[in-house]
């Protein structure tokens, strides 16, 4: 069982007030053939092609869609390497060594604005689809099966909350690159006819709020406003945002859409901006890598296809480097951990935490509460974890353990250091049976 075995405190400030470094140019880009999602692909290259950037080299299947995938630079497909991806299993990698010529592919293409404010919501879609867009805030669900609704949306919330402790990736990249997510905010408006969007933030990120009041200025009447929320964790879970941000409570499962509401991550307005405009996949993006086991965490942009070996001596390396290390790729609340440094970023990987371990002993449950009060699904963990103790399936099952978001509160809020997310993981499990 994965454990997360360090309590968490807020260490933004780590690599919150840098700039982001460059890193671009790798020797070898590794892109993973299958994901969580996707667990079967097909490679349409054999060792020794040359591929472009952008290239569709292969495809991904998952149960109802299929994705392409894309090469993130020009070179040589070396082969099939393995390596670890996000959801902490070993995965096979299509090997790219860079000429650091960066060709692109011929599909790459500018559309003019007038070519773009003529596309309807379809061709939208499929562009989105063709370059295998997905949630870059780490929930990688398809953006174009989000943009198949057939619900009217009136109102869309841009998720620039980042509400974890450690990561400030989303921050960066909401200061660097503010034209292309306006842009790309104006493009899915368009697709969805929808007159309204909020861009949600922490309300003590100022720095942002006056960058963004002032460039919306340059575009009147676009019905983009930044909305400022609560400063607590987790604000960032879309039913916690919209309830902040509209005073809407969704029910139980209930799809905001439903409510004439869509959300996406500001990273994937990025991607939606260069998708509409260039007919770009993903090729690149933000990430931190923090924590208190490395001496200079940083945030970087870099090709999708990154290894974690390579950004880890401009990180000034291990501090500790006698010290057993945990690696968390996503926030360290509802991240995953994985067993070894020999991590590839992909598309979705929001960050890399690297913490000391340290040990811990579990006590007893001293039946205080805490993570029952601290649940923002309200459930009640504790009876969660007690349920699948005694392998009780329809008490499992009755406690409805399936509205867990795996925010990791209950663990962290935990007296007596007990891991009850886990419990609740499995109790998921056991309820899908
Ligand atoms: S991880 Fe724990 S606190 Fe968070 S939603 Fe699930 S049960 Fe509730
Ligand atoms: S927080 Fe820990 S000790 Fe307290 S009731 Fe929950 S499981 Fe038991």
């Amino acid at each position: 069982m994965i454990q997360k075995t360090v309590k968490i405190k807020d260490t933004k400030h780590l690599v919150g007030s840098l700039p982001t470094i460059r890193y671009l140019d790798p020797e070898f880009v590794y892109i993973a053939t299958n994901n969580a999602r996707c667990p079967k692909a097909e490679v349409f290259i054999k060792e020794g092609d040359h591929v472009n950037t952008y290239q569709v080299i292969g495809i991904r299947h998952a149960a109802f869609f299929d994705q392409p995938i894309h090469a993130t630079c020009s070179g040589t497909f070396v082969g099939l390497e393995k390596h670890y991806h996000r959801n902490g299993k070993l995965t096979d990698f299509i090997k790219i060594q860079n000429d650091h010529k960066d060709t692109y592919d011929p599909s790459i293409k500018e559309r003019s604005p007038e070519e773009i404010a003529k596309l309807t919501k379809e061709e939208m879609t499929e562009i989105i689809k063709n370059c295998a867009l997905v949630g870059l805030g780490g929930s990688s669900f398809p953006t174009y099966v989000k943009f198949q609704t057939d619900k009217p949306i009136n109102l869309m919330l841009i998720n620039g909350i980042e509400c974890e402790p450690y990561i400030t990736a989303d921050h960066r990249i909401m200061l660097e690159y503010p034209y292309r997510i306006i842009n790309g905010i104006k493009y899915a408006m368009q697709a969805f006819n929808c007159k309204k969007a909020l861009i949600c933030i922490k309300s003590k990120y100022e720095d942002i709020a006056s960058t963004y009041e002032g460039i919306l200025k340059e575009f009147p009447n676009s019905g983009i406003e930044i909305c400022k929320v609560k400063n607590y964790y987790p604000q960032g879970w879309e039913v916690a945002m919209i309830k902040e941000a509209t005073g809407i409570k969704l029910n139980p499962g209930e799809l905001p859409s439903n409510r004439g509401i869509i959300n996406f991550n500001v990273s994937t307005m990025v991607g939606i901006y260069k998708a509409i405009k260039y007919n770009m996949p993903v090729t690149k993006r933000n990430i931190t890598v923090t924590g208190d086991g490395i001496n200079h965490p940083h945030n970087f942009r870099v090709l999708v296809g990154t290894s974690f070996k390579d950004l880890l001596p401009m990180c000034g390396g291990y501090k500790n480097p006698d010290k057993e290390k945990i690696f968390i790729l996503g926030g360290p609340m509802m991240g995953a951990s994985v067993p070894s440094d020999d991590v590839i970023i992909t598309k979705t990987v929001t960050s890399i935490i690297v913490l000391d371990k340290t040990d811990y002993k579990e006590e007893p449950c001293v039946r205080c509460g805490s993570c029952v009060l601290s649940c923002p699904a309200g459930l009640e963990p504790v009876q969660i974890m007690n349920a699948v103790k005694s392998l009780d399936k329809e008490r499992i099952k009755a406690l409805n353990p399936l509205r867990c978001i795996e925010c990791g509160l209950c663990s962290y809020v935990c007296t007596s250091k007990i891991q009850v997310t886990d419990f609740v993981r499995r109790a998921k499990i056991f309820a899908k049976l």
